[in-house]
């Protein structure tokens, strides 16, 4: 599929069989089956990297959200259990 670097502005084209874009390993970690070339949404690492850096001050309050409300979900697990 076509994509825009949300970076830098280039035209790139990632695919469900090819390595093209960031963050790949989205595609990896779910099942091989469903195409997720759609969220490679950076044209190299470096790009991924500058943008990562350049809004680290909205991103990384959100990482931490995603690891707080994952403790809490663990707590949630553990005390059904
Ligand atoms: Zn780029």
């Amino acid at each position: 599929m076509k994509q825009k670097c949300t970076n830098c502005d280039k035209v790139f084209y990632p695919t469900k069989n090819n390595y093209v874009g960031y963050p790949y390993f989205w595609h990896i970690e779910r099942a091989i089956s469903i195409d997720r070339s759609h969220d490679r949404v950076f044209c190299t690492r470096n790009c991924m990297d500058n943008f990562l850096a350049k809004h680290s001050d909205i991103i990384i309050p959100i990482f931490k959200q995603i690891k707080e409300s994952e403790a809490i979900n663990a707590r949630i697990r553990e005390n059904k259990a």
